[in-house]
Parts: C-alpha cells; structure tokens; sequence
C-alpha cells in the first residue's frame, strides 16, 4: 500500500473465548486496509498455532530481554504467560498506512490508551457470561483449572469495558464484524 496517510491504531480488548479471533480473521478478509499486530508471548503455543503468524512464541528471557531493550508499545502478564506488542512492527505498519489492530487484554489496553490518547478502542463482549463458559469449553483447549482463571479474569476485565470507547457485542459473528468495519470508516473518514 503506498498511502502515506499514517493509518489508525485500533484496540480491541475482550475476554478470553469471547470469539475475537474470529472477528479479526474476518476483519482481514473483508478489508485491505487492516493488518493485525502480531504479539511476542511466553505462552506454549497450543494446537494448530504457528510461530510468526499467531504469535511470536519466546522464552521468558528473550521477552525480558525485549522489556528491557524497550521494543513493547506495552506488555502484561496474564494467567501466569508475558504478552507484549513489539513497537517496530506496529510502527512500520502505521507508516505504510494500514489500519492496525491490537488484539490485547485490559492491563495492556489500558496502557496503550495512555499513550495514544487518540487510538481507536473497541471492547467486545459476550452476548452473556454463560455463553462465554460454554465457548471456553468447546474450544477445548484449555484444562478446567485455566477455564475458571480465564472465567474469572473475564469477570475482571468486564469490569473495564466503559473505559472503551466502542462496545460490542459478539451475538452474531457477521454483524459484529459488520459493525466494527463501520466503527473503524467512520473514524477513518473523520480524521
Ligand atoms: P490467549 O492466551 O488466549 O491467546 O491470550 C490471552 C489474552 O492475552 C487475550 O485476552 C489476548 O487478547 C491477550 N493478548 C494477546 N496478545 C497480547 C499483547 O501483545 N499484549 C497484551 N497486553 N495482551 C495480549
């Protein structure tokens, strides 16, 4: 993309197994101009995820190491793993003029607000907490112990959502991802 308007900085916050992985992979086939930021993580990566495209899977060393070279837009620890946004890549992105999504937990969200007053923040909820457990547990990938720590850190995060400046809930997936493309052209055009 050769625009040289700086694209925009997008938050989307919301539990996990709240579907936001779904949302963005749809996000990314239905508009060009989104790219998302892909994050370093201490986590293990789980069935089916690959290094470089889910996330950036590192030792708790080599993210420290980052921590202290200061390459993180923000990082948080969650359920026990590091989670952080390199700086670099979302910079770049942003010059080329590509919408980019951070899909981040609240501590760093929170974070990130601070120091982009500016950034587009989206919190995507649940239709209701029951349907959120269930998600959590057909997705199978989690054992129960990190089930109910995800359940209650959702309860947690929940907490924050008017902190956001969207809120959305993912009832139906096409009209949440609907709604977020209007969101995102609305702001974009009022720039
Ligand atoms: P999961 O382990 O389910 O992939 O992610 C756990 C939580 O970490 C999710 O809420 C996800 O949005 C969040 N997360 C993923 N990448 C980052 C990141 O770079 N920074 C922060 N603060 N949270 C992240």
């Amino acid at each position: 993309m050769n625009s040289k308007k700086r694209g925009k900085l997008v938050l989307c916050t919301g539990s996990s197994g709240v579907g936001k992985g779904t949302i963005i992979a749809e996000l990314l086939k239905r508009d060009p101009s989104i790219r998302l930021s892909v994050s370093n993580t201490t986590r293990a990566p789980r069935e089916g995820e690959i290094d470089g495209v889910h996330y950036n899977f590192v030792t708790r060393e080599q993210f420290e190491d980052l921590i202290r070279k200061d390459g993180f837009l923000e990082y948080a620890e969650y359920c026990d793993n590091y989670y952080g946004t390199p700086k670099k890549q979302v910079n770049d992105m942003l010059n080329e003029g590509y919408n980019v999504f951070l899909e981040i937990e609240v501590k760093g969200g929170l974070q990130i607000m601070e120091k982009y007053p500016d950034i587009l923040s989206i919190f995507v909820l649940p239709p209701s907490m029951e349907s959120l457990e269930r998600r959590l547990r057909r997705r199978g990938t989690e054992k129960e112990e990190m089930i109910q720590k995800r359940l209650c850190e959702a309860e947690k995060e929940i907490g924050y959502k008017d902190r956001y400046k969207y809120n959305v809930v993912n009832g139906d997936l096409d009209a949440a991802v609907n709604e977020i493309l209007d969101i995102l052209h609305n702001e974009v055009s009022n720039k």
